[in-house]
């Protein structure tokens, strides 16, 4: 399968330099060239499939041409190593949890796929070890880092800002070894994201050594995704027959639901697709008025999806065809404020006993709103509640307990190697340091 560039001026691509570049070189987003439908029967038996099985059926039709069978099976077994069950919540509305990997948030799909898929190239190619650098504001290093350990010829270098990242996060990082090494920076994230940029520009370090970013636009990333909507449909035809399904995902970057209109495409029978935003809703407002006017994000109790110009929005626009309409008819918006956020986290503690995070939260208060009669919904709940364990406490006015394995990290010993923000500091740690 060749990959294209959402910006049309880069040459096609392979997979596999789509997952090593990450961004196309004309900065558009690779897209799959064709996308496969799948048979009528695989839906009319789904229910009784597994989760691997339906995984896989959906990654032999993404990967299949560039990754050989055996090899792909068992790096969809790796990844899904945990489950993910949609619990009801209340009448007609399920969480969909995707919290059960080791960093209790749904990028350990993305983050754990796309290692594996790296791993396998270089591998394959007996290449030279690949050496990913990535600059962390506190959760892309703990999914990326995770993801990544253990995973033979392949070292990882996590940046992140000094005293700017919580206590949680930071564990989740520093406290592997391995083949992970956690940097602390004396300065901000863009200070760590800056030094990333100039590693991968730097000519010289770039000639002897392999050097990749583990960004979340990666097509590594982003498309094993959808595995988790082909079997919440699964579960669904199992737990509310007859009825359509509505999926509602909290988005930021967008990556997440556009896995899941990909699924769409490819036949899976969901009837539509509510995207829900916090107060950083420039894609609400698009739906709204049709004009796209990307801001400066603003900070909120659902901080993952402060994102202002999601990066995917150009996928959505490529898989429509640019037609606002065709989007209009898959996919609905919604908005909640900080305030709308705690309220439905409250509420649905009061009167359900289920504990959202900020983030579900404004996937179940879309649901709660926006569903019709006939119509069932799933919610994607993106992370574990006590990973914001303050802001949940506070809300609810309960205390709750973190979950051994996010504990386990707070146990471990943390290692990292302090650096100053100087592009010259670093470069002489990565000489050293480069495989
Ligand atoms: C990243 C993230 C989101 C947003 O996902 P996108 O793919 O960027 O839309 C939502 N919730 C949590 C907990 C996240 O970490």
């Amino acid at each position: 399968m060749k990959y294209y560039s959402t910006n049309g001026k880069a040459a096609k691509a392979t997979l596999e330099e789509a997952v090593v570049k990450g961004l196309a070189p004309d900065k558009g987003l690779y897209m799959p060239e064709s996308i496969k439908q799948l048979p009528k029967s695989f839906y009319d038996t789904i229910e009784t499939k597994s989760f691997h099985e339906i995984a896989y059926t959906v990654a032999d039709a993404f990967f299949g041409e560039d990754v050989e069978a055996e090899s792909l099976k068992q790096i969809v077994c790796d990844t899904l190593s945990f489950d993910v069950p949609a619990v009801k919540v209340k009448e007609n509305i399920y969480s969909l949890e995707l919290f059960h990997g080791p960093t209790l948030a749904f990028k350990d799909v993305g983050a754990r796929f796309m290692s594996r898929l790296l791993g396998y190239f270089v591998r394959k190619e007996g290449a030279k070890e690949v050496n990913v650098l990535v600059a962390t504001s506190g959760d892309t290093g703990s999914a990326v880092a995770n993801g990544f350990l253990g995973v033979d010829g392949i070292q990882v270098f996590v940046l992140y800002p000094k005293g700017k990242v919580s206590p949680i996060q930071e564990c989740q990082f520093t406290t592997l070894g391995k083949n992970i090494t956690a940097i602390e920076v004396d300065g901000t994230f863009d200070d760590c994201q800056a030094l990333v940029k100039n590693a991968f520009m730097d000519p010289e370090l770039n000639a002897k050594h392999k050097l990749t970013s583990a960004n979340s636009i990666n097509v590594a990333r982003f498309l094993p995704q959808s595995f988790y909507y082909f079997y919440a449909y699964a579960q669904m035809k199992k737990l509310e027959p007859g009825k359509e399904v509505v999926i509602c995902v909290p988005s930021g970057n967008f990556g997440n639901i556009t896995a899941g209109l990909f699924g769409k495409k490819m036949g899976l029978p969901v009837k539509r697709f509510i995207a829900s935003n916090n107060s950083n809703d420039v894609f609400y407002e698009y739906l709204q008025t049709g004009q796209y006017n990307p801001r400066p994000s603003v900070q909120t109790l659902a901080n993952a999806m402060d994102v202002g110009d999601p990066s995917n929005f150009a996928r959505v626009l490529a898989l429509y065809g640019q037609d606002i309409e065709a989007i209009r008819s898959d996919i609905s918006g919604a908005r909640f404020g900080d305030e709308e956020i705690a309220e439905t986290i409250r509420r649905c503690y009061r009167e359900t006993g289920y504990l959202l995070d900020p983030h579900g939260a404004c996937g179940y208060g879309a649901l709660e709103a926006g569903l019709k009669p006939g119509e069932t919904g799933v919610f994607l709940e993106t992370a574990h509640p006590t990973k914001f364990l303050e802001k949940v406490e506070e809300i609810t006015g309960e205390q709750f307990e973190i979950p051994e394995r996010l504990q386990a990290f707070m146990r471990g010993t943390k290692q990292s190697e302090p650096l100053s923000k100087e592009f010259g500091d670093f470069k002489s740690f990565l000489l050293q340091r480069l495989k």
